[in-house]
């Protein structure tokens, strides 16, 4: 936790969970992929967290924004950033949506079949598209396989297509899985990619950008790689498959650029035992999967969770949420150590939540109020 994030909790002491993001870590990050990587430009991922102090902030200096849906397109362009800093990078975007974007004046697109190419050639006329491939995502604690990208054998005839149809056949894009934490995972992608763009130059078509994605990983229990080394492995690859031809790069980092930032307060709402001869503890938090601990889905993200009672004899519980579902339980398979002196209305800390958290929040199931946020 940051001291700003301490003492604004410190003075602004209210009810309910809340997430607190210390802009100044965000800032720090930014720095710090931009040293990492030097020849590449950041296309932050709205999606991890969109409040629009952060946008600002991003913009102010000199980011460039991955978007998914023309409600993220506005949200970048109120917090001041310009058409040609955006990437429409959904690969599944609705035709008249397409149109809106092109309407004001964003040219960069991404793809990964034919007929998302003929709806861009349509209402986007001489865009830019990049092709995205499947990429396995291993070595992700959050995978983004299957659903995203087309076989690499296909990306050539995609993007000839475009050519075709008179757009820019721009480049390659790839996900190596959310929370990737294999500095060498995007070697293999690399090589992917670098043998499309021989394949589209035999065919007369010269590719220019390869788009790294995200998966820069947050810290939360287990230790991370340093950004530096992702940035060493990435260039070595590129050296490695590109030769000195390497293309112009951009990566779309979210978690790794907001997820340490912030943190939730919550607090605890029950403890019980579900028998006389029960050993574990229950303890029911004011905040589960549905008011944005979504990415504990089949316990996937493991939140480091403080509380003021940590030097005290720890034991095993399972954590759940507030409300009346019972996937709301955030860890039951790999039980929690939580204090064994932990009580009802004790607050606990959510450490790393900065990314996937407001954004994942329900309207109101049950009649809980969404994640309320503050960005300091
Ligand atoms: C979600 C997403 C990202 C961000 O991924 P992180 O792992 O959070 O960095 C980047 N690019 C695309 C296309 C995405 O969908």
């Amino acid at each position: 936790m940051t001291d700003r994030i301490r003492q604004f909790l410190r003075r602004n002491r209210e009810d309910g969970p809340r997430l607190v993001v210390d802009t100044d870590v965000v800032r720090s990050n930014y720095n710090a992929f931009a040293k990492a990587l030097p020849d590449t430009r950041v296309f932050y991922a709205v999606k991890a967290n969109p409040a629009p102090e952060i946008l600002k902030l991003l913009n102010e200096m000199g980011s460039c924004f991955d978007t998914a849906s023309m409600g993220e397109i506005d949200l970048v362009m109120a917090a001041g950033g310009t058409p040609d800093r955006i990437s429409f990078g959904n690969t599944i975007k609705k035709e008249k949506d397409i149109a809106a974007a092109y309407q004001l004046g964003v040219r960069l697109f991404a793809v990964d079949c034919e007929a998302e190419v003929e709806k861009i050639a349509r209402v986007a006329p001489g865009s830019k598209v990049f092709c995205r491939i499947l990429c396995d995502g291993s070595g992700a604690e959050w995978p983004l396989s299957r659903k995203f990208g087309c076989a690499p054998e296909m990306a050539p005839q995609v993007l000839e297509h475009a050519h075709k149809l008179g757009l820019v056949a721009h480049g390659i894009s790839f996900h190596v899985g959310s929370q990737q934490n294999n500095v060498k995972a995007w070697d293999r992608a690399l090589k992917t990619s670098a043998a499309i763009f021989r394949e589209m130059a035999e065919r007369g078509i010269n590719l220019s950008m390869v788009n790294l994605g995200g998966g820069f990983p947050a810290q939360y229990l287990r230790d991370i790689p340093k950004v530096e080394k992702y940035g060493q492995a990435i260039f070595t690859a590129l050296r490695k498959h590109f030769g000195n031809r390497i293309p112009e790069t951009i990566i779309e980092p979210g978690r790794g650029m907001v997820g340490g930032a912030g943190m939730i307060e919550a607090e605890v709402v029950l403890i019980s035992k579900k028998s006389a001869s029960d050993n574990q503890r229950w303890v029911y938090l004011d905040i589960g999967k549905f008011g944005g601990l979504a990415e504990t889905m089949e316990e996937a993200i493991r939140y480091p969770i403080r509380t003021e009672k940590d030097g005290d004899v720890m034991a095993p519980c399972v954590i759940a949420g507030p409300t009346c579902d019972s996937a709301d339980v955030l860890y039951e398979k790999t039980p929690y150590l939580l204090p064994v002196s932990l009580e009802i209305g004790d607050k606990v800390l959510i450490e790393a939540c900065g990314a996937y958290t407001t954004t994942y929040s329900s309207v109101a199931f049950n009649g809980f109020a969404p994640l309320k946020s503050y960005v300091i």
